[in-house]
């Protein structure tokens, strides 16, 4: 398919003078209207996204949507069937992965097996050619970033743990001194320990590096702890990008809200005096939105701001049921409460936990202000 025929303008960042590509303003990484065509799917369905210098930018999204083609695509395994991509303002579209200046870590490692850690870190220096005392100073020096213990140096890689495995591998990557690194869900394989522990120093790998990231994951709970920026994917489309905190507080839609678990969902129509009702006719009380009246809107409460309303307090909207049962998620306390036909959770931090169990009879509420309003 031509691009110049069925792709969007090019950036503006890369159109050229008689001499110089105009102005080095660009984001590190740019993506205008990137689409990928397998047969009759768009794995990749239009994405327009800047990633800024030093970012720490994580995509998520559920099995097929297309994640990895995604990345295959900025790290150059695969080209766009449509649209640009741009790294400092150059086009790269087509430019080969080993001709970018980027390194891509996946869960799988690509470690040489019979190789000892230093030579595996040391394998991007050796192929330039920088002389053998020089490359061990450096395989040294991120030794110590990605925290390995010197003495590795010369231990088999194959006689490393998993997490072990990993450090090389990202210090092997950080020795190919890239503008951006690409991360291919590399904790995945790793025990629920071990990968927290690894997130976190992720992170502090990221903040000391000073270098731009590009993450993939399933997990939204991931990437929540490591990025500056979170991008939820569906049917190959961006369907929001934002810090973790606007992607927890402002999710765009529905699916990005359940994307965070479990959640108590309300639809909702405006009716003719500019109140809402539920389905069955009840009034909720709803924050002020611009919606105009027969509009619907979903309003969600997560279960953490649903609250059991007990003695002189009080919430905009309420609901009496019944504790059907309970169930301990570590720090907190969960409650289903059935309400009628309806199921309901409650959240509450073991601490303050109220007395309650199953059978017991209870009201249940939440003010407007804490719920989230989504397009209908
Ligand atoms: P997962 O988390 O399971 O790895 P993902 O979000 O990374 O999924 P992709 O691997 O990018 O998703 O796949 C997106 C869609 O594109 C899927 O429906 C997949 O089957 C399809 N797809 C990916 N690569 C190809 C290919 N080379 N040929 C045909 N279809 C493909």
């Amino acid at each position: 398919m031509s691009l110049a025929m069925s792709s969007p303008t090019p950036p503006d960042d890369t159109r050229k003078t008689d001499d110089a590509v105009l102005p080095v303003t660009a984001p590190v990484l740019q993506l205008v209207g990137v689409r990928k065509i397998f047969g009759d799917l768009a794995a990749v369905d239009g994405i327009n996204v800047d990633i800024k210098e030093g970012e720490f930018v994580t995509i998520v999204g559920p099995s097929g949507s297309g994640k990895t083609t995604l990345l295959r695509m900025l790290a150059g395994m695969e080209s766009p069937s449509e649209g640009y991509i741009t790294l400092r303002g150059e086009l790269i579209n087509d430019m080969p992965a080993d001709k970018r200046p980027t390194c891509l870590v996946f869960q799988s490692l690509a470690l040489f097996p019979h190789k000892t850690v230093g030579e595996n870190i040391e394998f991007p220096l050796k192929v330039r050619k920088m002389p053998a005392a020089e490359r061990k100073a450096r395989a040294l020096e991120l030794m110590r970033l990605v925290r390995l213990p010197e003495h590795y140096y010369s231990k088999n890689v194959m006689r490393c743990s998993g997490g072990e495995k990993q450090r090389v591998a990202l210090a092997r990557a950080f020795a190919y001194d890239p503008d951006v690194l690409f991360f291919d869900e590399p904790l995945s394989a790793l025990d629920y320990k071990l990968k927290k522990a690894l997130e976190k120093e992720l992170k502090d790998l990221h903040r000391e590096s000073g270098k731009t990231f590009v993450y993939i994951t399933h997990s939204l709970e991931e990437a929540m702890v490591m990025s500056d920026r979170v991008g939820v994917m569906s049917r190959g489309r961006l369907v929001q990008i934002g810090t973790p905190e606007e992607i927890y507080t402002k999710p765009a839609t529905r699916f990005v809200a359940e994307f965070f678990g479990e959640l108590n969902s309300f639809d909702v129509r405006r009716d003719s005096q500019g109140g809402w009702i539920l389905d069955d006719g009840r009034p909720i009380v709803v924050a002020p939105t611009g919606e105009a009246i027969g509009d619907t809107v979903t309003v969600i409460v997560r279960p953490e701001i649903m609250r059991f309303v007990t003695g002189p307090s009080t919430a905009d909207n309420l609901i009496t049921g019944k504790i059907y049962n309970e169930y301990s998620l570590g720090s907190r306390m969960q409650y289903q409460v059935h309400a009628g036909d309806k199921v309901y959770l409650v959240e509450a931090a073991r601490a303050a936990a109220p007395g309650l169990s199953s059978g017991d009879n209870v009201t249940i509420g939440w003010d407007a202000r804490d719920a989230i309003v989504v397009g209908g």
